[in-house]
């Protein structure tokens, strides 16, 4: 009997071999009418999608996400309705490495969600951290680019990570945060997510709220010192994508709570901080963390292409209950996620099975372009007297607006009154860390320095620490200071190249 498990090539007609081309004899050169050898070398060529700009190495998994509080006073989303379980996916990512790059370097994590809700997909594109470095988009692509590589060597370059930082004092929140434990997590599940920026929630009754999501490991906080980091990076450079896989295939499904901060729409307008500053927290004292639910990870992609390189995630994928705030990052990336996907995949990227709308059915007057599976059908336009669908300002509910009066203008953000770039990264290093952290962050700022930062950039990173906290600024000057005629390890290493062939021989 024939076996049924026969290759073909893509249009399914069964070939003739997996090992040999197409040859005159069997010394002879090949035939361009090989048409499986020529899709195959076609196929393979092109199996790459771009990487994404920032956070191009990443995992993930898919879970559930359960209601497990009533939160229905602040938001009529049903995927926050009482006792509600909706299914979902995670990608959790570094933001300034390649697709191949080690997952213990330090650097921020991508800590982003879809939802799959009934009243259609909701993402929440987090990190791990509550602040960023920068608090307008104009700076966003400046400020990647120099954690990026150069254009003349294509070297990553310390210097110009400082050079930009340095220049831009609203960035010491986000590099205190980077440079301390939590700068290399120890596994994706050993770290908490935050929406960092400030959204809108609205209730059944139109009531608005700014809100600001926190998801708390439920596994604790662990941390990679940066030479446990550096060792890791060297042994397994997927350590984490590891870890998480190994853990879900275990039957260890991570979790983490959901707790929101919330505050009434026009207490904003008072607030001692501009609540939409991305480079700035709540603090707790003011905005108690609320209990919301739990996420759980509890099923391993089985592709990892089209279930995590293909996902497409974006703040603008806002469901009704939700939306967005006057944060000038996030309405820039309101329009560039969606923008990098379309670029990344393709204009129909929200057709593939991962980012498709699970519990909802599609109704939208989109129509071809590339890789479209299949057009919603007749008629074509609205308004129509075709039976075509059309939208209900009631089902969609009170959009998530605010209210603006003012000239066109380009400025700073207006300061409040406890509003300045250096006191909530001074609070972290004096009332939120231990001295052995402390001591941590000093070390890993000295070691980051150290690493080809030369002057002025230099001098100004002294200063910029002396602002955050002068006794932090001066200790990582002296410890500077102290190291700079040291040969670093590197160097060590390269200075003595044949000493592992010299042990071989004694
Ligand atoms: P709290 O004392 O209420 O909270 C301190 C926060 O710091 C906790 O969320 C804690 O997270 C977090 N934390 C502990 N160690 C570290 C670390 N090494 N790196 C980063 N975060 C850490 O203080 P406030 O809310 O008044 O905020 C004080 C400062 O804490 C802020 O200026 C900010 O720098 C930092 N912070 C504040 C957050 C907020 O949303 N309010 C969130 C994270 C940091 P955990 O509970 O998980 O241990």
């Amino acid at each position: 009997m024939a076996d049924s498990n026969f290759t073909t090539d893509d249009a399914g007609i069964p070939v003739a071999s997996d090992e040999h081309s197409l040859t005159i004899g069997p010394d002879g050169p090949i035939l361009l009418n090989d048409a499986y050898l020529i899709e195959k070398m076609a196929a393979f060529n092109r199996e790459r999608v771009p990487e994404r700009q920032p956070h191009a190495k990443g995992s993930g998994a898919f879970g559930t996400f359960e209601v497990t509080e009533d939160v229905s006073a602040y938001t009529k989303a049903d995927v926050f309705q009482p006792g509600k379980v909706t299914e979902m996916l995670a990608r959790f990512s570094t933001v300034a490495g390649e697709r191949g790059s080690p997952d213990t370097w330090r650097d921020p994590r991508g800590f982003a969600l879809k939802f799959y809700t009934e009243q259609g997909n909701f993402d929440m594109v987090g990190n791990n951290t509550p602040v960023f470095f920068v608090r307008d988009p104009m700076k966003f692509q400046d400020f990647i680019r120099s954690q990026k590589r150069r254009a003349d060597n294509n070297l990553r370059d310390h210097d110009m990570q400082w050079d930009f930082w340095t220049l831009s004092p609203e960035s010491a929140h986000q590099v205190t945060w980077l440079m301390g434990d939590r700068g290399i997590p120890r596994s994706w599940r050993h770290m908490s997510g935050y929406s960092s920026h400030t959204y809108m929630w609205i209730n059944a009754s139109g009531e608005r709220f700014w809100v600001k999501y926190h998801f708390k490991t439920d596994q604790g906080i662990e941390f990679f010192t940066q030479d446990e980091g550096d060792q890791m990076a060297a042994m397994d450079t997927d350590y984490h994508t590891r870890d998480l896989w190994e853990s879900i295939e275990g039957g260890d499904f991570p979790s983490w709570t959901l707790k929101m901060q919330i505050m009434p729409f026009d207490a904003a307008k008072t607030y001692r901080y501009n609540p939409f500053d991305l480079t700035k927290v709540w603090p707790h004292g003011d905005y108690p963390l609320i209990d919301v639910g739990t996420m759980t990870l509890n099923r391993n992609p089985s592709d990892h292409h089209t279930q995590i390189e293909q996902a497409a995630f974006e703040p603008s994928n806002a469901v009704p209950g939700t939306g967005p705030s006057p944060d000038k990052m996030l309405l820039g990336r309101w329009f560039s996620y969606p923008d990098a996907h379309r670029h990344r995949i393709g204009v129909n990227y929200k057709e593939l099975p991962v980012n498709a709308a699970r519990a909802t059915t599609v109704r939208s007057y989109s129509k071809d372009g590339a890789m479209r599976r299949s057009n919603r059908g007749d008629p074509v336009y609205v308004p129509n007297s075709k039976g075509g669908p059309h939208a209900d300002p009631v089902i969609s509910g009170e959009p998530a607006n605010w209210y603006s009066d003012g000239e066109m203008v380009r400025q700073a953000y207006t300061l409040r009154a406890d509003d300045d770039d250096w006191s909530q990264p001074g609070t972290m290093v004096r009332d939120v860390l231990d001295d052995a952290a402390r001591q941590r962050l000093t070390d890993n700022v000295v070691g980051h320095l150290l690493n080809g930062v030369s002057e002025p950039v230099l001098l100004r990173a002294f200063d910029y620490w002396r602002h955050v906290d002068k006794d932090l600024g001066d200790r990582v000057e002296a410890g500077v200071q102290a190291k700079r005629d040291e040969l670093d390890p590197k160097a060590a290493l390269q200075a003595n190249p044949s000493r592992s062939s010299a042990q071989r021989k004694a």
